[in-house]
């Protein structure tokens, strides 16, 4: 897949207070990637850390998504629909997941399913079933 550094911005102070507090960590703002410092910092580092690498995977395909849909109709049925949203996740995670694995690196499948089964994604899924689906992506 395409990587276009310039996609990739920090959060903003506002930002990190706000998404840092919740415990999130990156996020899409189309055409934009949105990172935390530590993360973003590493990203454009000569040796960034595969699991932000995998990170930004993640949120590209989100990108490559959008683009493929159309911004607001993809905003609308991810603001409204669980389904939507919990398969957006899945494609999302399966680049991550490629990559990851390719690696041998170890992915905390109980982490991202406490992740997607909570209030960030508006408690899309429960954790058993997402912990489910996570091990078959
Ligand atoms: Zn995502």
């Amino acid at each position: 897949m395409e990587i276009d550094i310039s996609k990739i911005k920090p959060f903003s102070r506002w930002q990190s207070f706000f998404y840092g507090s919740r415990g999130i960590k990156g996020f899409v703002n189309y055409p934009y990637i949105y990172f935390n410092i530590d993360i973003y910092e590493d990203i454009i580092s000569t040796n960034p850390d595969p699991l932000n690498i995998g990170m930004v995977l993640h949120e590209f395909e989100h990108i490559k998504r959008i683009e493929k849909m159309g911004k607001y109709k993809f905003i609308f049925l991810y603001s409204i629909s669980n389904k939507f949203r919990l398969k957006e996740e899945i494609e999302a995670d399966k680049a991550r997941f490629k990559y990851l694995k390719d690696l041998n690196i170890n992915i905390n499948l109980e982490e991202r399913a406490r992740k997607l089964s909570g209030i960030i994604y508006f408690w899309m899924i429960s954790y058993k079933k997402a912990l489910i689906l996570l091990q078959k992506t």
